[in-house]
């Protein structure tokens, strides 16, 4: 892919805008689009979601810097703790081309060929009646083929190990589509791992920034009666100039 398009204020508010009522799966896709407008969304959806995730921390220290910080509560006693993670700590894939390609694996005289979930993998299993089920239509989808002795079998005849070795062969695949942080809470010392989603970092940052944007164009307006489409445009520096006028 190219080099990320910049944003503008007025990107920025439509990305809010479609994303507001899209699932999380279509919120990262229309998120993506934005910045990389010559790729399709068919192409980005199929992005491994390491892939996916990859770029979305790429636009995420581009836009809002390094530091993700959140709020969670400890497991064990219930106490809120704040935390912040440094891009550097969640990002393992140097290169999302990492990810790309069909894997292939020899074991117990089967040949397998499988493949990193994307987002219409994600997708597919949105409606599955419990993880279970979920897991195994997802296992169905990124196993391409199974063959032994050069003929093609069914999946269902491959044993747990080697359903085992494919998943973690995956998780190495597309490391970046997993990732968890350590966490200590400060009260019990009770110590476990996070998991980090990239998207809910980011999707938090672009809708406070659109509403802020809104805001300014809210009082903009009134101040001197110009378009949202204007106020918009204005750069950062000269809002603020005029926003401190309006206040004053
Ligand atoms: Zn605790």
């Amino acid at each position: 892919m190219n080099a990320m398009h910049p944003l503008s204020s007025q990107d920025i508010v439509s990305i809010w805008e479609v994303g507001l009522r899209q699932h999380p799966l279509d919120r990262a896709l229309t998120i993506l689009h934005a910045v990389y407008p010559d790729v399709g969304l068919q192409d980005l959806a199929a992005l491994s979601i390491g892939q996916r995730d990859w770029h979305l921390i790429a636009l995420y220290e581009r836009l809002f810097g390094r530091n993700f910080s959140g709020l969670l509560h400890c497991p064990a006693c219930g106490e809120p703790l704040e935390f912040t993670v440094d891009s550097d700590q969640i990002r393992v894939m140097h290169d999302p081309d990492e990810a790309d390609g069909v894997l292939e694996m020899a074991l117990d005289g089967y040949d397998l060929r499988f493949r990193p979930a994307n987002s219409y993998d994600l997708a597919a299993i949105l409606h599955c009646a419990d993880v279970q089920a979920a897991q195994q239509k997802l296992f169905g989808r990124c196993l391409l083929q199974v063959s032994q002795g050069g003929m093609e079998v069914s999946p269902e005849v491959l044993p747990e190990h080697a359903v085992t070795a494919v998943d973690e062969a995956l998780a190495a695949r597309d490391a970046q589509a997993d990732i968890r942080f350590d966490l200590v809470c400060p009260d019990c010392q009770h110590a476990w791992q996070a998991a980090f989603e990239v998207l809910t970092f980011l999707w938090a940052q672009i809708s406070a920034a659109a509403q802020h944007l809104l805001y300014d164009v809210h009082i903009l307006a009134q101040a001197y009666g110009w378009s949202e489409r204007d106020i918009l445009a204005l750069s950062e520096s000269r809002r603020r100039w005029y926003l401190e006028m309006a206040n004053a």
